[in-house]
């Protein structure tokens, strides 16, 4: 682990625009008074009512925060802007993969908004309702979105190239009785059929009275009459009025349930609600990226997963930024693309992921080099541990060494970030840092008690935060079960995953806990494995996984995807072998190394070891729901 060995410090320049200049002192404060810390918060957003409450816990694991307040995330996410110069300010830019460009002003954003939130009205949509959400990554997709939460429905977006039996699983477990979908969308140039699908869905599907079909890439459909609406027909009517008063709802009410990635297992619904997800999303926003009135923001996820709610759709909004959204694929047609936009629309941060950065760092320098990047203020990782590798490629080529990375650790379950540096934060490559405000994070062993520095444990987080889901879609006791109390009195959240703290009070996530790699006695996390691996100049991914051994109790099996044009050799297997057992000693030395030309990952990007293990052992893959093709 290369725990002290590259420091990076902010520049004067970064220090000089940061807000928050000193991170200890507040952390402190808001650890020693929680509630006050998120009271204060809180107090940044309008609520129609306070709270009676900050936290109540007075049934443990089933935390509440703010209850008794009345409020509406839209509220906070448009209506308030409209009173003032925010109203005109450009809310969201998109751009298809085609290269045709919209954008809408928080004031159009509204009223798109309220059409649909309208015509849902007019469907029969009322509080309380799940609708489903299932289309490509277009300015609908968060009109939809906003649109539920404005009438109090919740929503449960699907994302847009998942399976039609995924889909209708996921009707079922919501119950819902409108879709909404498009014709479909566009990846690397080719036409993606979303209506056809949720078509066969529908089929499997009794629950669904009404689908709401937006057209976007003229793809001939089959339409069922009774069923089957265009959103342009409907949003023609007077039915679809762009008036909209927005639903006073009660802080604990369900804003929306998402499901995990599936990297680990079956996807878990989790369930957020509207006031305590508002002041996390837009605390956790505004701090850890430092957010300036005129930022132009990109986290270039999708809104299916939880980065995309979050983090394109409700915080950036709630603190008003300009949000860039991008519908197609990274390398289309050429790997500049990304590049190409931040020049072109002036993006001042920008929030990825690992598994993008390492794709389009195959390609080379000159790509990037070619756009002038220096709108750029802060860059952004999520997903996965970041390898130091691709740290230091994204830092250097696209940040120009000037920008922070604002590695941010968190779940589907937590709801925004629970680890993350402030642009003031000495930064380690592949170390997501330090506890967000309000957090006591710790890494233990099975009794619950801190482990030494250096040594692997699990992550757990020792207190509630306002963010954090609410349960598991219809199975409390799951949730309960899955992340509370295994440790008696301490009432410790598990996060499901390995790491270390180093002697700088820095943490560091190697990997999944049912992942840890056990050899002779030794814990190694997948992530340390994997690091080593890239690390070496010919290398771009990498997997590692555990497969049992006789001697070793476990034994490594790793597997690498090469730079474009370099041939797998047996000599250069061993040569990776040598290189990782020279990075992190011969005890994490592999057995051997599979040259792949792809890994099995989720489609947001995440290796699923779990079906690597599962072919070298011949056993059955699992849920394989959100394996990307
Ligand atoms: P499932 O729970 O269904 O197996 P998942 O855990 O991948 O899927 P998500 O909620 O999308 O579902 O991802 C959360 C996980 O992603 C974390 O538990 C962690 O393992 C990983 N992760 C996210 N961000 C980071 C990061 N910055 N550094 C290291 N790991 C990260
Ligand atoms: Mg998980």
């Amino acid at each position: 682990m290369s725990d002290k060995k590259e420091l990076f410090h902010p520049s004067a320049e970064v220090i000089a625009n940061a807000t928050i200049k000193d991170y200890d002192s507040l952390y402190q404060r808001s650890i020693e008074d929680r509630e006050g810390f998120w009271a204060e918060q809180a107090n940044e957003l309008e609520w129609y009512e306070p709270w009676d409450k900050v936290l109540d816990d007075s049934n443990k694991p089933f935390f509440k925060w703010f209850s008794g307040a009345k409020t509406n995330i839209v509220h906070n996410a448009i209506d308030r802007h409209l009173h003032n110069a925010t109203r005109n300010k450009l809310a969201i830019i998109w751009e298809s993969e085609a290269g045709e460009m919209c954008s809408y002003s928080y004031y159009a954003l509204n009223r798109e908004v309220s059409q649909m939130a309208n015509t849902l009205k007019s469907m029969g949509v009322k509080k309380g309702d799940i609708v489903t959400i299932y289309m490509p990554q277009i300015p609908e997709l968060v009109f939809a979105m906003l649109a539920c939460a404005k009438i109090g429905a919740a929503h449960s977006v699907v994302y847009g190239g998942f399976s039609y039996e995924a889909l209708a699983a996921r009707i079922a477990d919501a119950n819902s009785h409108v879709l909404i979908t498009a014709d479909g969308g566009w990846r690397r140039g080719k036409p993606t059929n979303l209506k056809a699908i949720a078509n066969e869905a529908m089929k499997r599907s009794p629950t669904i009275e009404v689908c709401i079909t937006v057209k976007y890439n003229q793809l001939d459909v089959e339409m069922e009459s009774e069923r089957d609406f265009w959103y342009h027909d409907l949003k023609a009517l007077p039915i679809a009025s762009p008036k909209c008063e927005t639903e006073v709802l009660d802080s604990e009410d369900m804003l929306f349930v998402l499901y995990t990635s599936g990297t680990t297992g079956k996807p878990k619904g989790m369930v957020h609600t509207h006031g305590g997800y508002s002041v996390y999303t837009a605390t956790t926003h505004r701090m850890a990226f430092d957010i300036k009135p005129d930022d132009r923001w990109w986290c270039a996820a999708d809104p299916g997963w939880i980065t995309g709610h979050s983090y394109i759709v409700y915080a950036p909004l709630i603190n008003g930024s300009t949000i860039m959204m991008y519908e197609g694929a990274p390398n289309y047609p050429y790997p500049n693309r990304w590049w190409q936009m931040v020049e072109k629309y002036g993006i001042n941060v920008m929030y990825t992921s690992p598994t993008a950065i390492r794709g389009l760092m195959r390609f080379g320098d000159q790509w990037p080099k070619r756009h002038d990047l220096s709108s750029l203020r802060l860059l952004g990782s999520v997903g996965e541990p970041i390898n130091p590798e691709a740290w230091r490629w994204f830092y250097d080529v696209i940040g120009g060494s000037r920008c922070p990375i604002i590695d941010t650790w968190w779940q589907t379950e937590t709801g925004g970030f629970m680890i993350c540096p402030l642009p003031i934060t000495p930064l380690k490559p592949g170390s997501a840092t330090k506890p967000f405000f309000g957090n006591e994070i710790g890494v233990v062993d099975d009794n619950g008690d801190e482990v030494p520095a250096g040594e692997e444990g699990k992550l757990v987080i020792k207190n509630p935060w306002p963010g954090m889901a609410r349960t598991i879609m219809g199975d409390d006791q799951r949730y309960a079960d899955l992340y509370w109390g295994d440790y008696g009195d301490k009432e410790y959240y598990k996060a499901g995953d390995s790491a270390k703290v180093d002697d700088d009070g820095y943490i560091w996530v190697i990997g999944r806990m049912d992942e840890v790699l056990k050899v002779s006695g030794y814990r190694l996390g997948t992530a340390e494995i994997e690091s080593a691996l890239v690390s070496h100049p010919l290398v771009s991914e990498a997997a590692a996984i555990g497969l049992p051994h006789e001697l070793k109790g476990n034994a490594i099996h790793t597997y690498a995807i090469l730079k474009e044009g370099v041939a797998g050799t047996n000599e250069l297997a061993q040569e990776l072998k040598a290189h990782v057992a020279a990075e992190l000693g011969r005890i994490a030395q592999p057995e051997d190394v599979t040259f792949v030309d792809a890994l099995p990952k989720t489609r947001s990007g995440k290796i699923m070891r779990r079906v690597l293990r599962a072919r070298a052992l011949g056993q059955d893959e699992g849920d394989l729901s959100t394996l990307e093709e």
